[in-house]
């Protein structure tokens, strides 16, 4: 597995380069925005960590070209911006996750593993999850609507695909973001809002009906509304 670390401080970015190459990674690093959009070019990297404050700008533009342009490698932003809203433009900009720092290495390597493993489940069998007039592929891993193509991000993703397999069943907020961001995710009440409201912006594009409904004071469903 290889990893690119954009990260521009010398200092962090040998700490984080020496943790994941005693988990096992190859990881490159880079400094500037310019050689990480060369080197994501050059490389087919498992995942990435980019750092937002870069020398040569803003790593959420970085963000910004590579989703757009098809890019679906797995990246989980490093900020110092502890404010709700950075975190909030990184998640709708494309990002997977986010660290605030100073962070632990400890956790940087569980989230790092955890994006990796969503990416690559371990089952190999190909199964279409229908729900009215939504299809999901786990192989393409794209979403239909009719015949409406719809491409996801990683997380995004691993949401629907658990709304398709509990269908008309109540998932509360909790048993969500444990599941798809682990029971120790401290990334406050927004990012499971941030991450509906992408799918349903996806699902629900030219008046097609909501098909994940909000359930106050518990959670959501996938159903059609009443
Ligand atoms: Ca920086």
């Amino acid at each position: 597995m290889r990893l690119l670390v954009v990260e521009d401080e010398p200092r962090i970015s040998e700490i984080i380069k020496a943790a994941l190459e005693r988990a096992e990674f190859a990881v490159d690093t880079v400094r500037l925005r310019a050689d990480a959009r060369e080197a994501l070019a050059n490389t087919a990297y498992d995942a990435a960590i980019l750092d937002l404050g870069l020398p040569d700008g803003d790593g959420l533009n970085l963000l910004a070209e590579l989703r757009p342009a098809g890019s679906r490698i797995p990246i989980l932003i490093l900020t110092a911006r502890d404010a709700v809203v950075d975190r909030v433009t990184g998640l709708e900009t494309g990002a997977d996750d986010y660290l605030v720092k100073p962070f632990a290495l400890e956790e940087l390597l569980a989230r790092v593993k955890a994006l990796l493993r969503r990416r690559n489940p371990p089952d190999i069998t190909r199964e279409v999850l229908v729900f009215e007039d939504l299809e999901l592929d786990t192989a393409t891993r794209q979403a239909k609507r009719g015949n409406r193509l719809i491409d996801l991000s990683t997380t995004e993703y691993e949401l629907l695909a658990m709304f398709l397999r509990n269908s008309r069943i109540v998932l509360t907020r909790s048993v969500l973001m444990d599941r798809i961001w682990g029971m120790d995710f401290e990334g406050g009440p927004n990012v499971l809002e941030v991450y509906i409201g992408h799918l349903r912006n996806k699902l629900e594009q030219h008046g097609e009906k909501r098909l994940i409904q909000t359930v106050r004071g518990a959670g959501y469903v996938l159903r059609v509304a009443d």
